[in-house]
């Protein structure tokens, strides 16, 4: 082979982002032998320089392991990296259409028509995207239709990992979900997954259209979740009430569950407002709305609208004020920043006429449109620095560690709205704050 030729990957990676790059390097961890392609020359050139292009913990470390040990390897797009890959897998964006709430699937299928003439007889190609229901099918028909005759399998394995616990998730997962109709898919999957089996995580084979269902009908279920304790969250307010003791109680009920029942700021990141809306909007489709998960969409937005009022009626008013914003990643342990509430709520205060600055400990937010209007701190202490109110989005860490005192003294104001219940009400009481949590009566003069 000459010197620029790819050797003979097993696994081929379409997309380098969180999924494709978190996937593609614990296959590797597996033993797997994995060359991850993505269109993006710079996320490429990153990741040929050893460094991680987006913030997860532990990545950076068990990717440089795999590459050292010659089992990852890094490439732009080329045809030829899919000639010998026994197993092709899409893990390519699936965000909304523009000014929609469907599904923008032109990546899978452009994607699909640049693996479709390399892909070797027997290969398998293996859905990590997020999709509607019946993608699977237009995704064979793309390859049916390029290669005639050809045998290969199409498998929906939607992935469920969490951002900022992306490869713990990935090497622990509660389920493995693989859908596909032939024999030849699943054997191909049974061999990726054997590891997982041998440690007794759960695999569900099924078809593909219930794959692609089980993974927007998960996201839907956990958003859910969230909108529920936010709107308890709000009456609890009303009524006197503490959500933390509510949520607390009700949670207690294993048919219920503690986990996904905290109020806070409205979801966003790259998945959950995305997968809601395109669900609702497969529903509408399909004649069979899906009304709990409408409500759920609307009250998220009219939560994050709601920000900037809150900030305001916790002040008197925003004009004039200066505001420190303590994280805007839309939660912790991640770099993430799409559809985080930050981006409403920071424009918002800035249009009510304060002068916002914002720290986060991970987020590069240069050239981000919306926190354009607001200087980015370099450290927490020079946010809070001479600050009339400060606003909690996002639990670092971090922010759980501030020296409650010495952050009121270096304060000009005593307002801190916490979007995340993070402190204790006496403690923030105590260092002379004056403390509005959600979900329960805040601590005024
Ligand atoms: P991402 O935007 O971080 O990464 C997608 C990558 O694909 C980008 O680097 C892009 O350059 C690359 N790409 C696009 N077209 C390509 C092509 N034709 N060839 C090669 N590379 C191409 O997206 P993500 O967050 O990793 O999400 C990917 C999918 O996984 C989505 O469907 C998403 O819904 C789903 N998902 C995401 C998460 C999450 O936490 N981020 C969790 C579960 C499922």
């Amino acid at each position: 082979p000459s010197k620029n030729s790819l050797p003979a990957p097993g696994i081929t990676m379409i997309g380098a982002g969180y999924v494709g790059l978190v996937t593609g390097t614990c296959l590797a961890k597996l033993g797997f032998d994995v060359l991850c392609l993505d269109t993006n020359a710079n996320r490429v050139a990153a990741l040929k320089a050893g460094r991680s292009p987006i913030y997860e913990p532990g990545l950076e470390a068990l990717m440089e392991r795999q590459v050292a040990e010659g089992r990852l390897r890094f490439d732009t797009f080329e045809p030829k990296g899919v000639a010998h890959a026994d197993f092709v897998f899409l893990a390519v964006g699936t965000p909304s259409l523009p000014g929609s709430d469907q599904a923008d699937l032109s990546q899978i299928f452009e994607a699909t028509r640049m693996v479709a003439p390399q892909l070797r007889a027997g290969a398998c190609l293996v859905v990590k995207s997020t999709v509607p229901a019946g993608t699977n099918s237009t995704i064979r028909a793309i390859v049916a239709e390029r290669r005639p005759g050809l045998a290969f399998s199409v498998v929906s394995n939607p992935e469920f990992l969490r951002e900022g616990r992306a490869v713990a998730d990935f090497l622990r997962p509660d389920r493995i979900v693989v859908g596909c109709h032939d024999d030849a898919g699943r054997a191909g999957m049974e061999r990726i997954y054997r590891s997982f089996v041998d440690q007794d995580v759960p695999v569900l084979f099924t078809s593909p259209e219930n794959a692609e269902l089980i993974k927007y009908a998960a996201n839907a279920f956990l958003a859910m979740k969230v909108a529920f304790a936010n709107e308890v969250s709000d009456l609890c307010e009303a009524a006197g009430g503490d959500v933390r003791d509510v949520v607390r109680g009700i949670g207690l009920d294993a048919r219920i569950g503690p986990r996904f029942l905290e109020p806070g700021p409205g979801f966003g990141g790259s998945c959950f407002p995305k997968d809601t809306r395109a669900f609702v909007d497969i529903g509408r489709r399909l004649g069979r709305p899906q009304r709990l998960v409408e409500a759920v969409v609307a009250i998220n937005e009219d939560r994050k609208e709601s920000l900037s009022s809150r900030v305001a009626d916790a002040l008197g008013s925003c004009a004039g004020k200066t505001i420190a914003v303590l994280g805007v990643a839309f939660k912790p342990d991640t770099d993430d920043l799409r559809e985080a509430p930050a981006l409403r709520l920071i424009p918002a205060l800035v249009e009510a006429g304060a002068e916002v600055r914002f720290y986060d400990p991970q987020v590069a937010a240069a050239g981000v449109a919306e926190l354009e209007g607001a200087l980015q701190a370099s450290t927490l202490a020079a946010a809070l620095e001479g600050a009339d109110a400060a606003v909690l989005l996002t639990e670092w860490a971090e922010f759980r560690m501030l020296d409650l005192v010495s952050a009121r003294r270096s304060m000009r104001g005593a307002t801190f709205v916490d979007f995340r219940n993070l402190y204790a009400r006496d403690t923030m009481g105590k260092a002379g704050f004056l403390y509005h949590p959600i979900g329960s009566a805040p601590l005024r003069d």
